[in-house]
């Protein structure tokens, strides 16, 4: 049986965390002199160190408890706070599915953790047959599944397998998942002890300036995270932003649906133009797509000012393409048709 309390590190057990003047008395009225804060302006007071009205939002929206959620200054914040918490430097080991994130190997390596890389198959899907090593593999801790996968787009299949054997964190990275036509693994948290989810408001809810990750987890691996966690790590006008836009839900709703129909409109103008040569199927607001040079077509889109994600080093002769609005799409489109295949 899965006890999160064993795979924790030591120091991060036995750590007494901030106590935040502010999160003991959280009422509004009061004579406020406990945190050093200047009694003048507006902004003048430390926000709350819970997000305790932004988590109700998304509860709501959820179907999940506010003590299931914790909300990350970006969910860069959140992959670095579950490496520290379950993985000693020098000692432990993370596993994540190339090509994948760039983060999930950035985070590893400025915690001094060692990365294991196993790639994904022709398909960009996990081989059942590559993890026989793993299982009996005592300093691995943590796996990072992105799905859908940046940067091709694909829905990860054989992730339960994976959460069912593995003793360690299983962390299933959903930013894109709005995109996707499957459903979300946010409910399975209550099945799956060792389970996270992470979800952003940085891509389908289009607030990526205000840096709003969400983690969805057992309520004990919850804890840690707050533990662990800056003691005001939203800020206020980044709470408030957050819960405006989930107020909104026909906004995000019908700019989802033209992004859907943009990505559609994009992979049949792209498969028809000379240069490229295959458009991969996407559950994403991207699509990778394989040039016949995607060098020289990168560097001649940027000389007409459109930027894409060359991708050639992770997927040979490969562009990421963000799907933009039906205006940069087009000017997408007129500018690969003046390269030359
Ligand atoms: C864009 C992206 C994120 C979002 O990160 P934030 O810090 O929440 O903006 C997370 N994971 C993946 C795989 C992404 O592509």
């Amino acid at each position: 049986m899965f006890d999160v309390e064993k795979l924790v590190r030591k120091n991060i057990k036995e750590l007494t965390p901030y106590s935040s003047a502010r999160s003991e008395y959280m009422s509004s009225a009061g004579v406020f002199l406990d945190a050093n804060e200047n009694p003048f302006g507006n902004m003048n007071r430390y926000p709350d160190p819970y997000q305790y009205a932004l988590k109700e939002k998304i509860s709501l929206l959820k179907a999940i408890p506010p003590e299931n959620i914790f909300v990350g200054n970006g969910s860069d914040e959140i992959i670095d706070l579950v490496i520290r918490i379950f993985c000693t430097p020098g000692v432990d080991k993370v596993l994540t599915f190339k090509p994948t994130y760039g983060m999930y190997e950035v985070a590893t390596a400025i915690n001094d953790v060692a990365l294991l890389e196993i790639p994904l198959n022709k398909d960009f899907q996990i081989d059942i047959a590559s993890l026989d090593t793993i299982w009996n593999n005592e300093a691995l801790k943590v796996i990072f599944i992105c799905s859908p996968n940046n940067p091709t787009g694909n829905v990860i299949d054989n992730i339960e397998y994976i959460i069912e054997r593995f003793r360690g964190i299983v962390v299933v990275d959903e930013a894109y998942i709005d995109f996707a036509q499957s459903g979300s693994w946010i409910q399975q948290i209550t099945t799956y002890p060792n389970l996270i989810v992470i979800q952003t408001l940085s891509k389908a809810w289009g607030l990526a300036a205000a840096r709003i990750g969400i983690a969805y987890a057992q309520q004990a691996t919850i804890n840690y995270l707050n533990k662990v966690k800056a003691p005001y790590n939203i800020s206020r006008l980044n709470q408030e932003a957050a819960m405006q836009t989930l107020e909104d839900q026909a906004i995000f709703e019908s700019n989802r649906a033209i992004l859907l129909q943009q990505k559609a409109w994009l992979e049949e103008q792209l498969s028809a133009l000379p240069a490229v040569i295959k458009v991969f199927a996407s559950d994403a607001n991207f699509l990778l797509v394989e040039m016949t040079d995607a060098d020289r077509i990168y560097k001649n889109l940027l000389a007409q000012n459109i930027i894409t994600r060359n991708r050639t080093h992770v997927v040979q002769n490969c562009i990421r393409i963000t799907v933009g609005s039906s205006k940069e799409n087009i000017q997408l489109i007129q500018a690969l048709q003046q390269i030359q295949a």
